[in-house]
C-alpha cells in the first residue's frame, strides 16, 4: 500500500465536506465487509466501525475486539476505504494502532486525560487525525481544553465530534442525547479545528439522523460521523439508530449538492 500522507487526509476535513460511514460494531466478516461495499459504491472514502466498543453495560456485547478491527482493515482494503475505530485504552495503542487511519476517542473518554496524552504522542510522528467525540456532559471549553492535551504532543490534527449532550430533556424525550447543532457555529469561532457532527447518537433513532444530518451540514459542519448498517435490525449495537445505505445515499447527495452549489 502507499504510504498515506496523513496531513493531507486532515487538509481535506478542512477543505471539504467529509461524510464517515459504518457500522456502530463490527460483528463478523460478512457483515463487514457488505456494510463497507456499500459505502465504497456511495463513492465515500472513510469507514467507521468499532472493534473495541465504551458500553454503559458490562453485560452488553463489548465488541469483537482485536480480531474484529483485523476484519475492519481487510474489508475497507478492499473496498478501498481508510479505517475510522476508536482506541478505548492506552494498553491497546501498540497492537491496534497500524491498522487505523483515523483514532476515534469515545464520548466517555473525552475526560481521560493519560489517554489523550498517550494518543497524542503516538500520533504526533505521522499526524494520524485524532477525532475526539465530546464528553455528553462536557462545555464546549471543556473539549477544548481535551483537544490540547493531544495537539500538545505533537499531532495538532485533531478533528471536533459533536454527538449530543446530556439535558433536562431526556428526562422524557425520544431523542437519545440532545443534538448539540447550535455547538457547531460556536465552535467555528472558538477553534480552527475541522467540526465533525454525529446525528446518529445525537438523536438515538434512524428517522432523526437525516434530517439532523443534513442541518448539520447546512450550519457548516466539516464532516459527519454516520452509523450505517445493511441489517439495522440484526444489529449488536446501535440499530435503533443506524440507518440504511439508501438513506446515507440521500445525506450524500445532500452533500454534493452544497459542494456544487454554494463551495
Ligand atoms: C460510537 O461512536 O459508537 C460511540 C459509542 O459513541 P460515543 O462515544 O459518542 O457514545
Ligand atoms: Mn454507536
Amino acid at each position: 500500500m502507499n504510504k498515506i500522507n496523513y496531513n493531507d487526509i486532515f487538509k481535506e476535513f478542512l477543505d471539504s465536506r467529509v461524510i464517515i460511514a459504518g457500522p456502530c460494531s463490527v460483528e463478523n466478516e460478512k457483515q463487514i465487509n457488505q456494510i463497507a461495499e456499500s459505502i465504497s459504491e456511495l463513492g465515500l472514502k472513510f469507514f467507521r466501525a468499532g472493534a473495541f466498543k465504551p458500553r454503559t453495560s458490562s453485560s452488553s456485547f463489548q465488541g469483537l475486539g482485536l480480531v474484529g478491527l483485523e476484519l475492519i482493515r481487510k474489508a475497507a482494503d478492499r473496498n478501498n476505504l481508510l479505517v475510522v475505530s476508536e482506541i478505548l485504552d492506552t494498553s491497546h495503542i501498540g497492537e491496534c494502532y497500524d491498522m487505523i487511519d483515523i483514532v476515534q476517542i469515545g464520548s466517555r473518554n473525552m475526560a481521560a486525560y493519560s489517554l489523550l496524552k498517550n494518543i497524542g504522542k503516538a500520533t504526533a510522528k505521522d499526524k494520524k487525525p485524532v477525532l475526539l467525540k465530546r464528553g455528553f456532559n462536557a462545555t464546549l471549553n471543556e473539549m477544548i481544553s481535551a483537544a490540547e492535551y493531544i495537539t500538545n504532543e505533537g499531532n495538532p490534527n485533531v478533528l471536533l465530534c459533536l454527538r449530543g449532550i446530556r439535558t433536562f430533556e431526556q428526562i422524557d424525550s425520544d431523542m437519545r442525547f440532545t443534538p448539540d447543532l447550535g455547538s457547531i457555529l460556536e465552535l467555528k469561532y472558538k477553534t480552527n479545528l475541522p467540526i465533525i457532527f454525529d446525528p446518529s447518537h445525537a438523536g438515538g433513532d434512524a428517522k432523526y439522523v437525516e434530517m439532523l444530518a443534513k442541518t448539520a451540514l447546512f450550519l457548516g459542519a466539516n464532516g459527519l460521523l454516520v452509523e450505517t448498517h445493511n441489517e439495522p435490525e440484526k444489529a449488536l449495537t446501535d440499530g435503533k439508530q443506524s440507518i440504511k445505505p439508501d438513506i446515507l445515499k440521500n445525506i450524500v447527495n445532500y452533500r454534493n449538492s452544497i459542494l456544487r452549489d454554494y463551495e
